[in-house]
């Protein structure tokens, strides 16, 4: 139990997005035109996502399916000593850092809404709960406590409060947050329909 506090944020969520960062770009770019990958995301054991990915002399090409695809576009700016690289954000095409999973990759601007729009008046009624009763048991102070793209899983313990009672409380928000996670997972699946209708040739 020593180590209950200590995992990193990383496994610390239970419905974390698969993400693209700066490390797989940076592999990306260094990798000659035309290299095939297979990528593939993990929750703990499990492989909760795999995509076949193609360099490209803009990027990454992403299938989704057998003929289906998208491209996500590289770029760079100039800094001092070297230069910065970027992944253009296949939907609204800003520069970012990371990508998110959500359907597609696209950038947490263009995922966010999608994630918080979704099944309108249950989603909203089950974040306000889900925030009302973070914040009575962790503080309205706690980190991250009005951010609905995390879960409460992992978080401390506040001082004063009987473990008994604090594993009742957060179990209930756990609860909650997983309904929640459930209906925006049908409502991504709109969301990437919706995309390929407008990306088909
Ligand atoms: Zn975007």
């Amino acid at each position: 139990m020593t180590n209950y506090f200590y995992h990193t944020r990383t496994r610390a969520r239970t419905y974390e997005y698969s993400k693209l960062t700066e490390k797989e770009l940076k592999s990306f770019t260094q990798s000659p035109v035309n290299t095939t990958l297979n990528l593939s995301w993990h929750h703990d054991k499990d492989t909760k996502l795999n995509r076949k990915a193609k360099i490209t002399e803009k990027g990454l090409y992403i299938w989704i399916s057998k003929n289906e695809g998208y491209h996500i576009h590289f770029d760079e700016t100039e800094l001092t000593y070297g230069k910065r690289k970027w992944y253009r954000c296949p939907r609204c095409y800003q520069r970012c850092a990371i990508l998110y999973h959500a359907g597609i990759f696209a950038c947490r601007h263009c995922v966010k809404p999608a994630y918080e729009s979704q099944n309108g008046s249950k989603m909203d009624y089950l974040a306000d709960r889900i925030i009302k009763d973070r914040k009575k048991l962790f503080g309205d102070e706690s980190p991250f406590v009005n951010d609905l793209t995390e879960t409460c899983q992992w978080w401390p313990k506040p001082k004063g409060v009987h473990w008994q009672r604090f594993k009742r409380e957060r179990d209930k928000i756990l609860a909650m947050e997983n309904k929640r996670h459930q209906i925006w997972m049908i409502g991504v699946e709109k969301f990437l329909n919706r995309y390929d209708t407008l990306s088909a040739k």
